[in-house]
Order: C-alpha cells, then structure tokens, then sequence
C-alpha cells in the first residue's frame, strides 16, 4: 500500500478538504500515474453532495485524470515509465460479459467500477483523480497523444467522450444538423467535436452571454433555450440534440426542435426525474435516447480523433484550495467551460 494525498469530502454537506488514501502497490497489470492534472466534472459536485443517492464517505472525486507514469507491473505492455498516460471514469470491470466484449465496459453486467464511488476488486472504495497518484489496470489507462496540452485534454476523458459517443452513434456527420443543449463543460466539447465531424452545430443556451463563445467554438447558430419565442424558428429541423443540462428542465423546448424522427439524447443527469410530454413525442415520431460516457477504445479512438483535429477543451487551471470555490461557480455556469486543477498544487 502507498499513502496519498487528495481532497475528500467527510459528508454530503461538508466542503472538500486535505486528506489521506491508501492505494494499492501496482499489480502485475497495474500502471501508477503521478496525476498532473485533473478536470472537475458537474459529475463530482453530484456525487460529493450524494445528490444521484448516498455516497460512501470520506470521498474523493475526480474522473479526468492525467499524469504521468511512474510505476509499472510485470505484464504492463502498453506503458512504460515517464509516459503521459489518462484515465476517465472506469478502473475496471469484468473483462468476459457481452458488453465488456464489445467495448461497452461502462455497462458491464457484472458491474463496472468507476473511478470513484465504486468498490474495487479487492473491496476497497475507489478514489477519483482530485489526489496525488492512482494505480489502475493498463487495459483502463489511456494513451495521450503526443504534444497534447495536458489541462486541456484532461476534459476530453469525461465532457470529451460523453459527447463523443453519442455524436457517433446517432451518426453525426457532415451536413448533420445537430443542436447542443446547455453550453458547459459538456456541452462546449459536443459543440467542438459536432463541428469536428463536419455537423452543422446549433447552441441552445440559457445564457445570452453565451452566444460570441458559442460561435467561437464552431456553432454555426445560438438560440436563448429559455424563450420559446426564440426557439420556435428552429421547430423541425435539428436531427439530433444533445442534452447536456445538469438540473431539471422543460423538454418541451428541445424536443419541437427536431425534425421528423430525431433523437434528443440525454447526458445531463438531473438528479430530479424530467418529465416527457407525449406530444412532444408522438406527433414527430421522435425518440429519446440516453448515454453514458463512453467504452475504453473508444475513448481511445475519441482521443485520437481530438488531437487529429486539434481539439481541446478550454480551461481556467485552478490550485487545489480554490475547488470549494470553484463548485460554486460551476453551480452558477460561471466556467468558460471546464476547471481543471493543477494537481501540483497538491
Ligand atoms: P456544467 O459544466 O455545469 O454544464 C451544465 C450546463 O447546463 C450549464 O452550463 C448550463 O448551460 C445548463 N444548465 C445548468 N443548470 C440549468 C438549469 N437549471 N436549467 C437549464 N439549464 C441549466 O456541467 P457538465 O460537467 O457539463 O455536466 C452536465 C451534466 O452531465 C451533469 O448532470 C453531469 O452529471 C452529466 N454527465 C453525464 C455523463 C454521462 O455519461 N451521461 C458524463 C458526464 C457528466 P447554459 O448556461 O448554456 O444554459
Ligand atoms: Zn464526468
């Protein structure tokens, strides 16, 4: 065992604070990250404050994690020391399943452990990435692209292959009119990779401010999702939406804006249930979809893409201390568009 230090929380109501954690010595197939960065996740604030359910405590966010590798086991292959190396919200899962077989590992049947909140294999809990390394199974540890700026690709191993996935599911692509619902740490990525993949790109946002960003990133068009007013012009005509919002919202909006047979997909997790008017539905023959984050080659494959295309996230480094602050102003969509801690400040 090594001893960490990381920032937990001691209860749903208390702030994060300086603490210690034990992690196993590397395994045989173990790769030790010493983390340099780490992205803070609208997922965290959910889970430290047991908003989806209780959580376990002392617990220790963070599942955008990068850093470099500084212990490897026996069998590791794909790693050796000194390598910038990433790791998003799975550690692990049961290797054999159907969907583990199919790169779904994130709805592995017997249970995927995540990165935080989770029990490990050896019954211990599982502590995110707002701490001073991490030991995980190489088979769920990411390559980085070489010359890939590390605070700002952090993001991409949540916001990035959140959005990704669904992108590429529903088959985004050139021409593909694609609305992004919620402009925040999410939603600037699908606004990002939407473009990326050649989609037509539009910004339905609550914040008006928004909209010169909204462009910036590669939206062709920006429409105040809180008036319907304003949204009617786009009534019918987006094949797909992603929704990234994180609190209960009218799905009203959204789901008139699509075409014939589109798809809203939701990713935001409102802790609260969205209620679905029928005829928002039935008359337009259109579906909503859930998604969640992404399977390991695939988030490979995502990664690739993103430095490819040169897509990154843009970030405000914070120091470790400012996280308690930072939750603040996440909870105010007060980040242009993803805090990423610099874990050297530790
Ligand atoms: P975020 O940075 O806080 O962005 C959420 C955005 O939603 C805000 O910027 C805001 O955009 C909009 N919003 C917030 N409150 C709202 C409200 N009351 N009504 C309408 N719009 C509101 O959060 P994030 O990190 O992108 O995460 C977004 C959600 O996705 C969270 O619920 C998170 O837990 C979830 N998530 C899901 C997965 C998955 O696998 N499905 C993975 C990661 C995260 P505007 O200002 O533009 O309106
Ligand atoms: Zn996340």
């Amino acid at each position: 065992m090594s001893e960490a230090k990381a920032y937990a929380a001691q209860s749903a109501s208390s702030p994060l604070a300086p603490s210690k954690i034990t992690r196993r010595e590397p395994g045989a197939r173990d790769v030790r990250i010493d983390i340099s960065h780490c992205g803070i996740c609208h997922s965290d604030l959910h889970s430290v404050r047991s908003e989806w359910g209780a959580s376990v405590y002392p617990f220790v966010p963070g599942h955008e994690i990068i850093g470099r590798v500084s212990a490897v086991g026996r069998e590791v292959h794909k790693f050796k020391l000194g390598d910038i190396a990433g790791v998003g919200c799975l550690v692990n899962s049961c290797h054999s399943c159907g969907p583990c077989r199919d790169g779904l590992e994130q709805h592995c049947e017997k249970g995927p452990i995540f990165t935080y909140g989770s029990t490990d294999v050896d019954g211990t809990p599982t502590y995110g990435g707002y701490s001073s390394h991490i030991v995980v199974n190489e088979d769920f540890v990411l390559q980085i692209p070489a010359g890939m700026s590390l605070e700002r690709t952090a993001p991409l191993l949540c916001a990035g292959i959140t959005t990704y996935s669904p992108l590429k599911r529903f088959g985004a692509r050139k021409g593909t009119r694609v609305g992004v619902l919620g402009l925040g740490g999410l939603g600037h990525m699908a606004v990002k990779i939407a473009a990326a993949m050649g989609a037509e790109v539009t910004v339905l946002s609550g914040s008006r401010a928004k909209e010169p960003d909204a462009k910036r990133l590669g939206a062709g068009d920006f429409v105040l999702s809180s008036d319907p007013a304003k949204t009617a012009r786009l009534a019918g005509r987006l094949d797909l939406i992603i929704d990234t919002v994180s609190a209960p919202h009218d799905l009203s909006i959204p789901l008139a804006c699509l075409r014939l047979g589109g798809t809203l997909v939701l990713v935001g997790a409102s802790p609260q249930p969205l209620s679905v008017p029928a005829f928002g539905l039935i008359p337009g023959r259109r579906q909503i979809a859930g998604s969640l984050i992404g399977g390991i080659k695939e988030t490979q494959e995502m990664l690739d893409f993103c430095a490819k295309r040169h897509v990154l996230a843009d970030t405000e480094v914070i120091a470790i201390q400012n996280v308690n602050a930072a939750y603040k102003r996440l909870l105010k969509g007060d980040v242009r568009y993803r805090f990423t801690i610099d874990m050297s400040t530790l």
